[in-house]
């Protein structure tokens, strides 16, 4: 399932505050305070939640959205998940992105963009393969005009007609041609949960990808944990994050590592389902999260929320539970 589609409704559970506020204005009244409170309290944790947030209204809401649910990271997609061809991003909306970016103290290392899902850079049909590359030079160009220097996006799928290989041999061809068109930007591929005919479910699929990139200072991986669990890492098991960052460093490098998506599973371990669930509420469960946000390597990346965030436990309720865990820094 698409995180569109697993995602809920883009509340907060916040209190609802004027637009200026929102957006990150100067602090005004009681719920300013809440706001400057809820931020002071995670400062100088090195654990960087967050959730991804919606983009409607402008792109620079993003960031106030954020704020709200008291989050210090956040991904956002870069535009229509329904179109190949997009508008140009104005440049204003742009200015502003940056300047709430700015204003707010968000690094460009705590924001990850996450990639359309119509593209498939490892498509064994032309048209699709073509269309995905142009897309991904679009939204790596869209990252720099934001000010921005990672972006997810899921590797590919063979859709069952070309090989492994020559599905790896395209996305690394299709992050090669991007890199040489945009500088600086670094892409980051996702871990799959194995479905279909997916590249990525395993490490060493995401291996084989960062080898055949020239780049490698211009490549990372955000590791998804439902995606993780139901390709098979046992991360419910005792010490099973620690199982898996190990393999992770073994098998990729842990130096690749830029991002954390962190979602529970609806599905049981090695089910290849892509089913995200609100934390500590699937099979992979809460012990598991205490683990993540209290383990060293994942210090100073962004850990972002992808989960339905049902009614009364929504994105600010998930944040605030996962600092909870937090053993002193
Ligand atoms: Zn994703
Ligand atoms: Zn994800």
């Amino acid at each position: 399932m698409s995180v569109a589609s697993s995602m809920g409704p883009r509340k907060t559970g916040a209190k609802k505050r004027k637009p200026e506020e929102a957006l990150g204005g100067e602090k005004r009244g009681e719920d300013g305070e809440e706001r400057e409170d809820r931020r002071r309290k995670h400062r100088g944790n090195k654990k960087y939640i967050g959730a991804h947030v919606g983009i409607q209204g402008g792109i620079w809401k993003a960031v106030g959205s954020c704020i709200e649910m008291g989050g210090s990271s956040f991904a956002l997609f870069l535009g229509s998940q329904r179109s190949w061809k997009r508008p140009v991003l104005d440049h204003t909306a742009a200015d502003k992105f940056r300047e709430q970016c700015a204003l707010q103290g968000f690094v460009p290392a705590h924001i990850l963009p996450h990639g359309s899902y119509l593209m498939n850079c490892g498509s064994p049909k032309e048209d699709v393969f073509e269309k995905s590359q142009a897309l991904l030079v679009d939204e790596l160009s869209r990252c720099s005009l934001l000010g921005l220097n990672l972006y997810n996006f899921h590797p590919g799928s063979s859709l069952g007609s070309i090989t492994t290989k020559q599905c790896v041999d395209k996305i690394a061809g299709a992050i090669n041609h991007a890199h040489q068109q945009i500088p600086a930007v670094v892409t980051v591929l996702e871990n799959m949960s194995g479905q279909g005919s997916t590249v990525g479910g395993k490490f060493s699929e995401l291996k084989s990808i960062i080898d055949e990139v020239r780049d490698q200072t211009r490549v990372g991986v955000c590791l998804d944990t439902c995606h993780a669990f139901a390709a098979g890492y046992d991360l419910a098991a005792e010490g099973g994050v620690k199982a898996m960052l190990d393999e992770f460093d073994q098998q990729v490098g842990l130096h690749y590592l830029r991002a954390i998506h962190l979602n529970d599973s609806k599905g049981k371990l090695g089910c290849n389902l892509d089913r995200h669930e609100d934390i500590g509420k699937g099979h992979i469960g809460i012990s598991a999260f205490r683990d993540i946000v209290n383990e060293p390597r994942l210090d100073n990346i962004p850990l972002i929320l992808e989960t339905p965030g049902r009614p009364g436990f929504e994105y600010a309720e998930q944040i605030e539970l996962l600092y909870s865990l937090c053993e002193k820094q």
